[in-house]
C-alpha cells in the first residue's frame, strides 16, 4: 500500500477563517446554548432550505429519534426496516417499544410497503421507515396504510438531506422526520440532528421535550431529556449550509464517473438515479454478485482494504441479526429474504465532495483489475 488511505467519506468543512469570527461572537456573548442567536438563525435557514414549515435542532440524530418517538407518544410495536444504521432500531428499544422488522424491496432497499400490513397487530402504533441511501420510501403507500390503521408515520431521513422528489424535499414527509448532521453525512454540524414537522403544536412539544420538559421556568410538562444543539454547531451549520449544494453537485460528478467505469463490469450492479428524484449522492452502494464477478463481496472488501481503500458494508450486519433483536420472530432470516440477500452483496464505495479523480481512479482500478 502506498499513499494515504481513502475513506468511504470525508466531512465537508468551511474555511477555518470563516468560522473564527463566529466563535468570537459566541465568546463575547457568552451565550453558549439554549436557543441562542445562531441556533435561531440556523433553524430558520434550514426550514427555508428544506422548504418545510418547522425544524427543531438536536445535539445528534439519535436524540432526535428518541425524542420524536416520545413526542408522537409511540408505544407497543413499531414496524421498521432491518436495513439501516443501528440507531433506528435502538431508538425503538430505548422507548421500551418492540421493533417489528419488515423486509425491504430490492430496487431502493427501503421498507417494502406491500409487506407491512401482514405485520400489523393490535399493539402496532407506528411505522418507522428509512430513506436509506437517500432513496425515497414509497410514501404514498405507507401514508395510506398509516391513515387506514391509525398509525404514526415517523421517517428516519438521516440520509435524505437535500433529496427532492418532483421538486419537493422528502424531509417534510410523515408525521415527523428525523435528520442527522453527523460528520459522516452529506451535511454536517460536527454532530447534530433535527426533527421536521408541519404542525406548530408538535414543534412546541418537541422543543419542551428536548429541554427536560420545561415549558417555562416553573412548568415541566413532560419527562423530557436533553437534546439541545449548542451555538458552536449551529454556527458551523450556517456556514456549511452555504456549501451544501456545491457539495452535492461534486458528489454527483463522482457518482457519474463510477457509473461510467463500473456499469459494464460483469457481476457488479451500480445504483441508478430514480426518475423525478434529485439525489444527494450520499452513498454509492454497488452490489457484488460473486458468481459472475469472480470474488465475493467480503473478498473484494478485504482486497480494497489492503490497497488502502476503506469501503464499507452498509448495512451489514442487519439490525435484525444483532444479539438484542435476533430472537424476535420478525427477525428470522426467512422473514427477511431480500434484506439478507442485499446485506450479503452490498458495498459502499468512497464518495465525498473532495474525492479527487486520481483517488477515484484508484478505487475503480481496484474493482476492475482483479
Ligand atoms: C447516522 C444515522 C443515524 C444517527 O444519527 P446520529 O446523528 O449519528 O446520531 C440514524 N439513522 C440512520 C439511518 C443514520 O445513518
Amino acid at each position: 500500500m502506498n499513499g494515504k488511505k481513502i475513506y468511504v467519506t470525508s466531512p465537508s468543512l468551511p474555511d477555518l477563517d470563516e468560522f473564527i469570527p463566529y466563535l468570537r461572537e459566541i465568546w463575547e456573548s457568552k451565550w453558549l446554548t439554549n436557543n441562542g442567536g445562531f441556533h435561531q438563525r440556523f433553524e430558520n435557514l434550514l426550514a427555508e432550505y428544506l422548504g418545510v414549515p418547522y425544524v427543531s435542532l438536536f445535539t445528534n440524530g439519535m436524540m432526535a429519534l428518541q425524542i420524536g418517538m416520545q413526542a408522537l407518544r409511540i408505544t407497543g410495536e413499531v414496524i421498521t426496516t432491518p436495513f439501516t444504521f443501528a440507531a433506528t432500531t435502538h431508538a425503538i428499544h430505548w422507548n421500551s417499544c418492540k421493533p417489528v422488522f419488515c423486509d425491504i424491496e430490492p430496487e431502493t432497499c427501503t421498507m417494502d410497503p406491500d409487506k407491512v400490513e401482514a405485520l400489523i397487530t393490535p399493539q402496532t402504533t407506528a411505522l418507522m421507515p428509512v430513506h436509506v441511501y437517500g432513496n425515497p420510501c414509497h410514501h404514498e403507500k405507507l401514508q395510506k396504510i398509516a391513515v387506514t390503521y391509525g398509525l404514526k408515520l415517523f421517517y428516519d431521513a438521516a440520509h435524505a438531506f437535500g433529496v427532492k422528489q418532483d421538486g419537493i424535499s422528502i424531509c417534510g414527509r410523515g408525521d415527523l422526520a428525523m435528520l442527522s448532521f453527523h460528520a459522516t453525512k452529506v451535511f454536517n454540524t460536527f454532530e447534530g440532528g433535527a426533527l421536521v414537522t408541519r404542525d406548530p403544536a408538535m414543534k412546541k412539544r418537541i422543543d419542551f421535550l428536548k429541554n427536560f420538559g420545561f415549558a417555562d421556568e416553573v412548568t415541566v410538562v413532560a419527562p423530557g431529556s436533553n437534546g439541545k444543539m449548542d451555538e458552536f454547531r449551529a454556527a458551523l451549520g450556517i456556514l456549511n449550509l452555504r456549501k451544501v449544494e456545491e457539495g452535492i453537485a461534486r458528489r454527483e460528478a463522482v457518482a457519474g464517473r463510477y457509473r461510467e467505469a463500473l456499469q459494464g463490469v460483469p457481476g457488479i450492479t451500480v445504483p441508478q438515479d430514480i426518475a423525478g428524484v434529485r439525489h444527494n449522492y450520499a452513498y454509492f452502494p454497488v452490489r457484488i454478485h460473486a458468481g459472475e464477478y469472480g470474488m465475493t463481496r467480503d473478498e473484494l472488501y478485504e482486497k480494497l482494504k489492503k490497497d488502502g481503500i476503506m469501503s464499507r458494508r452498509y448495512f451489514y450486519p442487519l439490525c435484525s441479526s444483532f444479539p438484542t433483536y435476533r430472537g424476535l420472530p420478525s427477525a428470522r432470516p426467512e422473514n427477511l429474504p431480500v434484506a439478507n440477500e442485499v446485506a450479503g452483496e452490498i458495498l459502499c464505495l468512497p464518495i465525498y465532495a473532495d474525492l479527487t479523480e486520481e483517488e477515484q481512479e484508484k478505487v475503480i482500478d481496484g474493482i476492475v483489475e482483479q
